[in-house]
């Protein structure tokens, strides 16, 4: 007999999804009210002025795509790229070729920039991309590489894609609300992030923001814009201030929870949660650290809410997640494409990056690889965390 779904609560310290805040949880659960009730309108306008703040930029066109991360993505490709178009992508992961794949299936050429997994793209190499490439008409690039733990330096690569007359699509999925983002500052035009990862929301939506110049391409294109979803021509009409015409039913509920998500954001303060975000990663790798483990992304490039480290040798690493899940409820993920097999990935997003769940995790690792004899310290990561938090 079938029964109704109660999922064992866990906590999640892989790539994300990250552990949901229980106000975020609530909020779900709110009744329903019809997606043209002007009550959830004006919840709308909030959310759109609260995005805005998380994405530090007052651009028009700043909307929660209905749809994960991966379909902002695809929102942001399908709008600015027409057939023809050179974009120079560049990838240092797995989301990089997912910008690639997308750049081909719209009729684009797709000029690739490539960097080592684990290393954060090389604006050298885009410089000398674009000045081979004259035609170039927009620069794609990852800000926070989920798959390796790695950043790019976006304010960099946004300066050298407009002197070269390029327009920008960054992948802000994992940086948005765990490290500095300044889009209006940076001059990042179209952007696209998801809600799973350091807003502490359930997975399912897209935050999307537009620049001006964006706006303008988007406006002035020669093509119609292959999906009919994800038009943003059709979809301003819906978010868009005036008159709102039925695009598609919102998913509600999962609105409010982005509100909820985002409201906490503001009350916390966006740059109290970039440091919160810092301040618990440096206490996870002074615990991991102690205990032998290694950082695998150098110092100055590296994600505070992804952390990936090395394996000890001889230790089955699938094994030990399974463990780390069937005695602990705890989730760290695995290693992607070719750190697979070499390194797990410990989440500290949202409302996961908290001292507690370093702790959960620093000890449930240390108890699983001493008792299959790994070879790492013991007795020492628990207080080399402590001493990094109360400093
Ligand atoms: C998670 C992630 C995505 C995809 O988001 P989904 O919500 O899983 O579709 C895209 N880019 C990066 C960098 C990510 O970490």
């Amino acid at each position: 007999m079938t029964s109704s779904f109660n999922p064992t609560p866990r906590t999640l310290m892989g790539p994300g999804p990250s552990d949901v805040h229980p106000r975020v949880l609530s909020a779900l659960g709110l009744p329903t009210i019809g997606h043209l009730d002007p009550e959830f309108v004006s919840m709308m306008d909030e959310v759109k002025s609260l995005l805005q703040y998380a994405f530090q930029t007052k651009n028009e066109l700043t909307i929660p795509v209905s749809a994960p991360g991966s379909a902002g993505m695809e929102t942001c490709f399908v709008n600015m790229i027409e057939p023809g178009d050179k974009v120079v992508v560049c990838q240092n992961g797995v989301f990089g070729g997912r910008m690639k794949e997308n750049v081909e299936r719209l009729g684009g050429i797709a000029i690739m920039v490539e960097d080592e997994w684990g290393k954060p793209v090389d604006p050298q190499k885009v410089e000398d991309t674009l000045k081979a490439n004259t035609d170039a008409r927009a620069v794609a690039f990852v800000h926070a590489e989920t798959s390796t733990g790695a950043a790019s330096d976006i304010k960099n690569l946004c300066e050298i894609a407009h002197k070269h007359d390029c327009v920008t699509i960054v992948d802000t999925v994992t940086s948005l609300a765990g490290s500095e983002l300044r889009v209006d500052d940076w001059g990042a035009d179209a952007v696209y992030s998801g809600t799973q990862k350091c807003l502490s929301c359930t997975p399912g939506l897209s935050p999307v923001t537009m620049s001006e110049r964006a706006v303008e391409i988007i406006k002035n294109r020669k093509t119609r814009v292959q999906s009919w979803f994800l038009d943003l021509n059709l979809v301003m009409g819906y978010w868009g201030s005036g008159k709102r015409t039925y695009h598609h039913t919102a998913p509600i509920n999962a609105l409010y929870a982005l509100h909820e998500s985002l409201l906490m954001l503001q009350q916390e303060g966006l740059e109290n949660a970039w440091q919160r975000h810092m301040n618990n990663h440096l206490a996870l790798r002074a615990g991991l650290e102690a205990m032998g483990l290694e950082f695998i992304v150098e110092e100055k490039f590296r994600l505070p809410q992804l952390n990936s480290v090395t394996i000890p040798q001889g230790v089955d690493e699938a094994q030990v997640r399974t463990r780390l899940l069937k005695e602990f409820n705890l989730e760290i993920g695995a290693g992607l494409g070719t750190l697979a097999g070499k390194v797990w990935r410990i989440g500290l997003m949202g409302y996961s990056s908290r001292a507690e769940n370093i702790m959960l995790c620093l000890s449930a690792l240390e108890a699983i690889l001493s008792e299959i004899r790994a070879d790492i310290n013991t007795g020492v990561a628990i207080a080399a965390a402590q001493k990094q938090l109360g400093a």
